[in-house]
């Protein structure tokens, strides 16, 4: 299981969030095959994207983060929603390049236009990533210490990691206090591998949390996506055009990147889905 403990900390002064996403990191190393640094990053976006599905506020609401590289050719996307469904894939050489590209974060809270932030990216880790675009984007000063360790075989051993936001109204001895804190995390990982979440909220945050108010959520890889959903993009297309890209190629076949899933429609499918 995947776990997010969220608590207010510092007299309310600021938001802490602790994860431990290994499960959620494996699901997505075996559905993407993912090696080495391609695993480590992805997983270390799933993980940010558990920590801001875990803010969402709207049952209608979801958020996306995308990485691309500044030659353009990788890129990484990871998509979460209130329900704590996280999922996400990985595109080229994504790994080498990111420096000089864009990170873009989208939130859609379901009521308003959906919130767009983005920044340039300057160092390929994801906690340093996460930090600029708070403070460049949103102008929010939050601690980010996310990691991910993987075994000898690949398979992640651990992932996971502290977030401490600021709220508003904070005052200057409460960020030396968490930044003093944070002092404690440079190894995120390895601490989640020791002891879970649950170990670091009461090794390092207990004397500063209510326990009424610990707040335990648990975020999973899985995809949004069905055979529905890819029958109604289909009848969007309408019965002629549906039709001619199925004689055309044989079949409708539309691919899940988030969940590597084929979607197949043969011409039989298709007429039944435009005559029910
Ligand atoms: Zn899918």
């Amino acid at each position: 299981m995947n776990y997010l403990y969220k608590a207010l900390i510092y007299d309310k002064q600021a938001s802490l969030s602790v994860l431990d996403t290994t499960e959620l990191v494996n699901k997505a190393i075996k559905i993407h095959s993912l090696k080495g640094g391609e695993a480590e990053l992805l997983g270390g976006l799933l993980t940010v994207c558990a920590y801001f599905s875990g803010t969402l506020k709207s049952d209608r609401g979801a958020v996306s983060m995308t990485v691309k590289s500044a030659s353009g050719d990788g890129s990484a996307s990871v998509s979460g929603d209130k329900d704590m469904h996280i999922r996400g894939f990985a595109e080229g050489s994504c790994r080498q390049s990111l420096r000089g590209g864009t990170l873009t974060v989208i939130r859609d809270d379901g009521f308003f236009r959906p919130f767009t932030g983005a920044c340039q990216i300057e160092s390929d880790d994801v906690s340093a990533m996460t930090m600029d675009y708070f403070y460049r984007s949103e102008q929010i000063p939050t601690a980010v210490s996310v990691g991910v360790k993987l075994g000898d075989d690949g398979a992640c051993l651990a992932a996971g990691g502290v977030i401490i936001q600021l709220l508003p109204g904070h005052t200057e001895e409460t960020m030396d206090r968490a930044e003093e804190r944070m002092q404690a995390f440079a190894d995120p990982a390895s601490l989640v591998q020791s002891m879970g979440a649950e170990g670091i909220v009461r090794t390092y945050f207990s004397e500063l949390i209510d326990q009424k108010g610990l707040y335990l959520a648990h975020p999973d890889y899985i995809c949004n996506c069905s055979r529905a959903k890819i029958a109604d993009v289909i009848l969007s297309l309408g019965r002629k055009e549906a039709l001619d890209i199925c004689r055309e190629r044989g079949c409708v076949s539309v691919h899940c990147h988030y969940c590597n899933t084929d979607y197949t429609f043969d011409e039989d499918d298709i007429l039944k889905l435009f005559d029910r």
